[in-house]
């Protein structure tokens, strides 16, 4: 609570800088710490209508220290050029923002560990749409849900968060399947494809 009256004065882009310190002060994740060479919180437009949210960074991320800048990040790239977005009108995170060694699925620990974290990116950015890149990054927010049935279906949410301010978060969640499965399976190059062009019709209806 102290930490919420003090963030009152501060720019959005000041409030996700302390919560990334947070993340560090609090020690969350240890071992996932140690063997990473940069936390990856997350980049782009703290403005931004639009939050991509995927898994957790790769080996490219954990050099940079930023999202998504390997080969799915290029995909990412292409599918928002697409439709007319660049990465300064978005901003992208990931669930868990260490990298997880020689690329292992989150745990679930790690994922639960990073959440209220990735929630308070959340409040402080606001979107109207989040966009969840993959499964992981869907079952943060729609548990019961299958991506293969679901995949580019937007879902109203309302997200607690309770442990901060006590406000509920209204936001559409779109999931899409993850940029790196369509670098593996051909066939979910297109329907991710599709599945994007949602975006902008969904901004345009909010
Ligand atoms: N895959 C993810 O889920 N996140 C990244 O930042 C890069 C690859």
């Amino acid at each position: 609570m102290k930490r919420d009256l003090q963030m009152a004065n501060l720019s959005k882009q000041q409030k996700l800088d302390e919560i990334k310190k947070q993340i560090v002060d609090d020690k969350i994740t240890p071992e996932l710490a140690k063997t990473a060479t940069h936390m990856v919180f997350g980049d782009g437009n703290p403005d931004a209508d639009v939050v991509f949210i995927g898994e957790a960074p790769g080996k490219n991320e954990d050099l940079q220290g930023l999202p998504f800048v390997g080969a799915a990040g290029k995909f990412l790239d292409e599918m928002l050029e697409m439709i007319n977005l660049k990465r300064d009108d978005i901003y992208i995170t990931n669930i868990v923002k260490y990298r997880p060694p020689n690329n292992r699925d989150p745990e679930p620990e790690e994922k639960k560990a990073f959440l209220p974290y990735l929630q308070s990116q959340l409040e402080i950015i606001q979107p109207k749409v989040v966009v969840t890149l993959g499964r992981h990054s869907m079952n943060c927010f729609l548990p019961d849900l299958q991506i293969s049935q679901v995949h580019g279906q937007p879902k109203r949410v309302k997200l607690s968060l309770k442990e901060h301010t006590g406000d509920i978060l209204e936001i559409v969640i779109l999931p899409l399947f993850h940029p790196a499965a369509a670098l593996y399976n051909g066939g979910l190059r297109q329907t991710l494809i599709d599945d994007f062009a949602a975006i902008p019709v969904i901004l345009k209806k909010l």
